[in-house]
């Protein structure tokens, strides 16, 4: 635990800020009632200088730990130099970023944006345009295939085809062209494909909807499914991928290489919000000057930042520590003696807590974790969902398990 000593505290209370939050901010989120004034490694402080583990990690975007000193010295060093050029000019971040991480895919081609939905924004639309240029789909017509209980973000597009009725009310009409298949079931899959059908759109492992594994051979199914019928296979590791897993890419567990990858969150090491798509030429090659971009996408700040998170990841001790503490996090929860557990489930680090209907919802367990000074976050009502920062020890491991069986005792 080698969070700093305390310093000086903000002169606001935890209490003030939370009712700033409240009158002056849209109600759009139900947070934990903790204000984090600072953070580092897996450990963060409140306004009072209360320490709490980040049992979160922001969902998988500081997967490197807050305040890294590598990426932290990445941005202050090109934040010295140039932050942003629009891709109106070139700058000397974004080609070697480009390069790198198309290398790390396997890949040949990157589309970088910003934050995750923008990901999936354009993976949707390369798909489409894919499917118009390259397979001959008629106009208009090109079809993608989305699991029941996905989740890939919040534009109007993309709820467009989620299955969480709060996540669609009141936001209609919605962009039509996607058809929804159950999660894990491969004839759905088979059943659904047509002529027109331009992709299957998936999470390796669904994290909203509570951490749920597909079923064995499933991955791999479905994406020879795809291959066979020229339908392009488009992966959503904006919180599977980078380490979180036990590997770099949690498709990589299937061992399959996917069309398209769509990658996010710690890409941009938890300091800028960088987004990519990533696949091959043939695939990327279908955009031309004018059909898609960003002002603030392949900007040198947070390229310079995804390149140092990029060599972080090629020396895979983050893979490891989520492969080898994931296996011991698992080890000790399933001997955890709790008659409220239904299932512990996940891969790497990245574990869902699943609690019988009969002990409530998860969320009254994070509430009291976080008295404990456990930062957790309930998911589908009855999950708690542990996605630690991945340079967690096992003593760290430890000391969150003793609260958690506490708490779930
Ligand atoms: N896809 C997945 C699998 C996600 O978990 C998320 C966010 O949680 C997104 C897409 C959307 O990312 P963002 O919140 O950065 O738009």
């Amino acid at each position: 635990m080698n969070v700093r000593t305390p310093t000086a505290r903000t002169t606001m209370t935890s209490q003030q800020h939370i009712e700033l939050v409240e009158q002056y901010a849209a109600h759009n989120y139900h947070p934990l009632p903790v204000v984090v004034a600072r953070a580092e490694g897996v450990w963060v402080e409140d306004t009072a200088g209360k320490r709490y583990m980040d049992m979160l990690a922001a969902y998988s975007a500081v997967n490197f730990g807050h305040s890294n000193p590598e990426l932290v010295a990445a941005a202050k060093a090109q934040l010295d130099k140039v932050t942003l050029t629009s891709r109106a000019f070139h700058n000397d971040q974004l080609g070697p970023l480009c390069k790198e991480l198309a290398e790390l895919c396997g890949m040949e081609a990157v589309l970088p944006m910003n934050t995750g939905a923008e990901g999936v924004e354009t993976a949707i639309k390369t798909a489409r345009k894919w499917a118009y240029l390259r397979k001959g789909v008629p106009a208009d017509k090109a079809k993608i295939i989305c699991c029941s209980e996905n989740f890939h973000g919040r534009t109007t597009t993309i709820v467009s085809f989620s299955t969480d009725p709060q996540a669609r009310k009141d936001f209609g009409p919605f962009t039509p062209g996607f058809q929804i298949v159950r999660y894990g079931d491969i004839d759905a899959l088979r059943a659904a494909i047509d002529e027109n059908t331009a992709a299957f759109l998936v999470e390796p492992i669904q994290g909203e909807a509570g951490i749920i594994v597909p079923p064995a051979g499933y991955l791999r199914e479905a994406h020879d499914l795809c291959t066979d019928r020229n339908v392009l296979f488009v992966a959503d590791e904006i919180q599977s991928g980078l380490g979180r897993c036990g590997t770099t890419f949690c498709c990589e567990l299937d061992h399959i290489q996917p069309d398209v990858y769509f990658l996010g969150k710690a890409l941009g090491g938890g300091i800028m919000p960088l987004s990519a798509v990533v696949s091959s030429r043939e695939i990327l090659g279908v955009f031309k000057p004018g059909d898609h971009g960003s002002t603030f996408g392949g900007n040198p700040l947070a390229c310079a930042v995804a390149r140092r998170v990029l060599q972080i990841l090629e020396t895979g001790q983050y893979q490891r520590n989520a492969r080898e503490l994931g296996e011991y996090l698992f080890g000790r929860l399933r001997t955890m003696k709790s008659p409220k557990i239904k299932e512990v489930r996940g891969r790497g680090l990245w574990v869902g807590i699943e609690l019988h209907t009969a002990a409530g919802k998860a969320r009254p367990y994070c509430e009291k974790l976080m008295h404990e000074g456990l930062l957790c976050k309930d998911t589908h009502e009855q999950v708690i969902r542990l996605a630690p920062p991945l340079v967690i020890t096992r003593e760290e491991i430890d000391w969150a398990f003793d609260r958690l069986a506490k708490v779930l005792a």
